[in-house]
């Protein structure tokens, strides 16, 4: 079977339109009924859930944003009853207090189909052993994961992530097949391995699939070449159910699962959506949930939306890379920079080990960005000239491309804090020096 849900993955995109139109007509109505912030905000807009017989009418509905769901934790926007949840999750919280995700039976049930779409997508089968170092928690990474592969009947190992000399050892012991992880503890991992002797290039290990955080092209093919494996990637948040929003198919596109999840692109400043192939906020809406069916939800993720007629058959439509969240954009004299945008140009140079981390620095009325980067171990002993002029390179190379300048200074192998879950990319001294 080519596909797990051949009829959903594949619908013509006319079909596709049709029913989210009416499963937001659906949620529209639910939420009037039963969300007083909603109730408030469709009314201030004189919007009724019958006013959409298109899913372009989606664009009269109000957006949700992240300080919503602040203002009403935990359970403000949840629009059933306790006695009708079955499950909580929270975010990991990596920009401020939690946020929660409630879930009905009917909604995990769809979360299920959503991750189960994604790893069967990504070659995940029944004989599969897979090792899922996602935390296991409240975060909706690790068990979202569980649900997917316990679906298709592959055998689960639920190591959750850490202890990371242990998940080598059950690694070869067990024979896993498959890694779930984000691409930052894919490569402790890798490295871990290196030290140990372990060539993972020589284990059963042959698919990965992570997520959770951005990472490029670069660092995707770095994991491949280090583990000898495919590595696949899924996209999610917690307010939209979590991992499993969208996934990458054999042609390393991102499809997302839109008969659950509506997306469209904004311009943030102006708030109107932009058209397919343009980049910007994505935005999105839960078609189908029953116990926190945001609409319109601004995610803070910048990317693009496309409509691809892509080699695996499905017509889902298809997400670039996540470029990074709007949260973690730097303003450095004028110019946007996300950290992706510097990994990318880091990861062009084979001296150096996919470890960095970007320090944002007052200088004066001004801000600086200052560049930390690991080297590989056998390049930092070629001494102190050798790394000054690497790390020049590197600055001019940066300059070149995202037009500032910013310092590169090459640190000590095992400098960088090894990542277990998201890695902190950025450290922004003027924020810390605030707080303090
Ligand atoms: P938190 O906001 O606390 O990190 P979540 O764990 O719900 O909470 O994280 C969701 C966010 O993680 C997404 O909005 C996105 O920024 C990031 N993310 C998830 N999957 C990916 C991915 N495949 N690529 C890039 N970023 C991702
Ligand atoms: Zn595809």
């Amino acid at each position: 079977m080519r596909f797990w849900n051949e009829e959903c993955e594949s619908k013509p995109v006319e079909a596709m339109r049709a029913l989210q139109a009416e499963k937001l007509r659906e949620t529209v109505a639910w939420v009037y009924e039963r969300i007083p912030l909603y109730r408030q905000q469709l009314d201030e807009k004189g919007v009724k859930s019958t006013d959409v017989r298109t899913i372009e009418h989606i664009r009269h509905l109000p957006f949700t944003v992240k300080h919503d769901l602040r203002d009403q934790y935990p359970f403000g926007l949840c629009a059933v009853p306790v006695q009708d949840l079955v499950r909580v999750h929270a975010s990991s919280g990596t920009t401020g207090t939690p946020i929660t995700g409630p879930y009905t039976v009917a909604d995990l049930d769809q979360w299920t189909e959503c991750m189960a779409r994604s790893l069967w997508a990504q070659g995940i089968r029944l004989d599969d052993i897979c090792q899922n170092a996602y935390g296991l928690g409240l975060f909706t990474g690790g068990l979202g994961f569980c649900l997917g592969i316990e679906k298709i009947g592959s055998c689960l190992v639920p190591t959750g992530t850490g202890m990371t000399e242990r998940q080598i050892m059950l690694m070869q012991d067990f024979g896993s097949t498959a890694l779930f992880c984000t691409p930052t503890y894919a490569l402790t991992l890798a490295e871990k391995a290196e030290q140990l002797g372990v060539d993972l290039r020589r284990l059963p290990l042959r698919v990965g699939s992570f997520g959770a955080e951005p990472w490029t092209i670069a660092m995707r093919q770095e994991i491949e070449a280090r583990m000898g494996i495919v590595a696949h990637e899924v996209y999610g948040l917690t307010e939209m159910m979590g991992p499993g929003v969208g996934f990458s198919c054999e042609a390393f596109r991102l499809h997302l699962n839109e008969d659950h999840i509506y997306p469209e692109i904004i311009d943030p400043s102006t708030l109107e959506p932009l058209p397919l192939g343009e980049q910007g906020e994505l935005v999105l809406t839960a078609l189908q949930r029953r116990a926190m069916p945001l609409l319109r939800y601004r995610t803070r993720d910048i990317t693009t939306l496309r409509r691809v007629a892509c080699e695996c058959g499905r017509t889902l439509m298809v997400m670039d890379k996540i470029l990074g969240r709007s949260d973690d954009m730097l303003i450095i004299s004028g110019v946007n920079v996300f950290p992706s945008q510097v990994e990318s140009i880091l990861m062009e140079y084979a001296e150096m080990a996919p470890l960095y981390q970007l320090r944002v620095v007052q200088k004066g009325h001004l801000s600086a960005l200052h560049v930390e980067a690991e080297a590989k171990a056998d390049v930092y002993a070629q001494g102190q000239k050798a790394l000054e002029a690497l790390g020049t390179r590197i600055a001019t190379q940066l300059h070149s491309v995202i037009g500032i300048h910013m310092p590169v200074g090459i640190v000590p192998p095992g400098t960088i804090a090894r990542s277990e879950g998201k890695a902190r990319r950025v450290v922004d001294e003027r924020r810390e020096g605030l707080r303090n």
